[in-house]
């Protein structure tokens, strides 16, 4: 498992991958964790929880550096990635108990409620665009609610992977309550099979989705999908333009463009079309690309040549089928994995810019000549994930929260998670919800006590 500067492309780390007998000695110790872990009280928990935010804090340069160096976030962006993660972490610490308290319901028993119990073993399969966030987003809840947590990290992070587990382990978790496997995804399957996991979470592409979740089914352990996305963000004509295009460019090109929650459709209303996309186009034409590691850098790398390679050829494509490019278009002139922050527009029925997610700083520009032409565009896509509209007229707003096929609408900011807040899509977006009450309800077994 190698760790490549995309920027530098220098090798920097390797670790080798674990045998099957040590995976299957870290199973054992996961399960012998649990036995114990799922009885401490929150408060115990609690304690490991708010310590690991508070190593997250203090280690936070460190680990910005070592995120920037693996997949090639701008620094910047990694700093606020790892306080999210103490964030998230401390939001569980205080609100798990009351998210997992007694829920009272009436009935024909003299009483009955719902209590809520861990599960057990939990595997997480992980990718590296947030390479700490997407873990801690995951662990955090699981760990509160009593199960424990495996976590089989993206092949180009293994350093995010092992920090990961250290910060556990030094926050005091019992050995075996937070486990890196540093495996391939060819194991996935036997971890999966092995009856001491008890459900998957998966965060990443749609094959790695798929192929988790088949194997979940057929061992009948629940899993949770969180997938890609090709989020809708439309701006109507009362909507502050200014302040709606710099926020489609943060929303578009956040993490290099390689977010999945990030804007990748933009839809414009034909009586604001042109102003937006002349904005639109200045401000992404002055982007800078260069070192991820210094101030001033706009663009950063791709994390590996692999995805730069086929967002290229998804552009080529689609330009092919007849899209214009605004801006950018190529890789540019740059080693590293690069590409150039770039607007397609004209996007042809049917070419990947319709269909397909870019992760990378490619944005897909439409025009509608009305709002509810702005709703089929939105909805005329496989992803459901997340979703971003602009107009301060509350018909309208209404119009979109009621009718955009999304796990969220955010109305005049941009699609952000956040632990109040529960996080996940439908269609092939995935399924189930991150963060918040949901979140922990996630791997759960939902008691049923009737009382006589
Ligand atoms: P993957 O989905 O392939 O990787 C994510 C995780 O899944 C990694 O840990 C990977 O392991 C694992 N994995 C992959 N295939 C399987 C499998 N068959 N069984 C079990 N585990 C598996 O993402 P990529 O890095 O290949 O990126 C490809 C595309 O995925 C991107 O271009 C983007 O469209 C999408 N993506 C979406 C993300 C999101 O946040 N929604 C995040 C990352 C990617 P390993 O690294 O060892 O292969």
């Amino acid at each position: 498992m190698k760790s490549q500067n995309p920027f530098t492309l220098e090798i920097e780390f390797s670790h080798e991958e674990m045998s099957d007998q040590a995976v299957s000695d870290a199973l054992y110790r996961a399960d012998i964790a649990f036995q114990d872990w799922r009885w401490r009280s929150f408060e115990d928990r609690a304690v490991v929880l708010n310590k690991a935010a508070d190593l997250l804090d203090e280690r936070r340069d460190r680990l910005a550096e070592i995120a920037t160096r693996e997949m090639g976030k701008r620094l910047s962006e990694a700093v606020s990635e790892v306080e999210k993660c103490a964030w998230v972490c401390r939001h569980y610490a205080e609100h798990a108990q009351a998210y997992l308290s007694d829920d009272q319901r009436d009935s024909d028993k003299d009483e009955s409620y719902v209590r809520y119990f861990p599960l057990g073993v939990i595997l997480a399969v992980m990718p590296w665009n947030f390479p700490f966030w997407q873990v801690f987003r995951f662990a955090a809840p699981t760990l509160m609610a009593g199960n424990v947590g495996l976590l089989k990290h993206a092949s180009n992070v293994p350093q995010c992977a092992v920090e990961i587990e250290r910060i556990f382990t030094d926050a005091g978790a019992p050995r075996g309550v937070f486990t890196t496997l540093m495996i391939g995804s060819s194991k996935v399957a036997d971890v999966i099979a092995n009856p001491v996991v008890k459900a998957t979470s998966v965060t990443g592409s749609g094959p790695a989705g798929s192929a988790v979740a088949a194997q979940s089914g057929d061992e009948v352990k629940p899993s949770l999908l969180e997938l890609g996305g090709s989020d809708p963000f439309i701006v109507m004509p009362s909507a502050d333009i200014e302040k709606a295009v710099t926020t489609a460019v943060t929303a578009r090109m956040i993490n290099n463009g390689q977010s999945c929650i990030a804007a990748k459709r933009f839809i414009a209303h034909a009586d604001i079309f042109d102003d937006f996309r002349d904005r639109f186009v200045e401000k992404v034409a002055a982007m800078k690309m260069g070192d991820p590691m210094k101030d001033g850098t706009d663009m950063g790398p791709l994390a590996t040549q692999d995805i730069r390679n086929e967002l290229a050829e998804q552009v080529e494509k689609s330009v092919k089928a007849g899209a214009k490019v605004l801006v950018g278009g190529g890789k540019g002139e740059m080693d590293g994995h690069f590409y150039q922050p770039t607007i397609l527009t004209d996007i042809p029925d049917n070419s990947p810019a319709a269909t397909e997610e870019f992760f990378g700083p490619v944005a897909l520009l439409f025009k509608a000549d009305s709002a509810q032409h702005a709703i089929v565009i939105a909805n005329d896509s496989k992803f459901g994930l997340a979703s971003s509209v602009w107009t301060t007229e509350p018909a309208e707003q209404d119009l979109f929260i009621n009718r955009i096929e999304a796990g969220s609408t955010f109305v005049n900011s941009m699609s952000a998670s956040d632990p109040r807040l529960p996080f996940g899509g439908i269609k092939v977006s995935g399924y189930g919800r991150e963060l918040s009450r949901e979140g922990i309800l996630a791997f759960v077994n939902a008691k049923t006590i009737g009382i006589t």
